[in-house]
């Protein structure tokens, strides 16, 4: 991998990371002033208590997400980052620029994905609907 890339995808992640980072404290800041109305700071605790209060709040797949990109710049570090789980090819730049945290290559996602299909049917509903203008009829004056 090129370092350039590397550093790239390493500022990706690290801003996608920061940004569920924050939208979660929020949450967790709401939830305390709601719960203890004190006005105490939620950002003055210590960061270990915050992310045990952040595990409880996070839905599976913000923390799967959120594991995702640590782990992804955890391969980075190590110098695993772009490798193939399944495989242990390279994965396609292309691929990682678009999915930076991703850990398999197209050819075996896509053999996850036939294999989850198998299991179960996607009912997924992306239809949407555009209202139409209103249709005028000027038949008035
Ligand atoms: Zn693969």
């Amino acid at each position: 991998m090129r370092k350039a890339f590397l550093k790239k995808a390493q500022g990706t992640l690290t801003t996608w990371k920061d940004q569920v980072l924050k939208q979660l404290n929020a949450e967790v800041k709401e939830g305390r002033e709601a719960a203890l109305d004190e006005g105490m700071d939620t950002y003055d605790l210590a960061s270990e208590e915050r992310s045990r209060e952040i595990n409880l709040i996070l839905s599976d797949r913000d923390r799967e997400k959120l594991l995702a990109i640590e782990e992804a710049l955890d391969r980075i570090r190590n110098g695993s980052y772009g490798m193939c789980d399944m495989c242990e090819e390279e994965i396609a730049t292309e691929r990682l620029e678009a999915l930076p945290f991703t850990r398999l290559c197209v050819s075996c996602q896509s053999d996850l994905e036939k294999e989850a299909k198998q299991h179960r049917r996607g009912d997924e509903d992306r239809g949407q609907r555009r209202t139409s203008l209103v249709d005028l009829d000027d038949d008035n004056l």
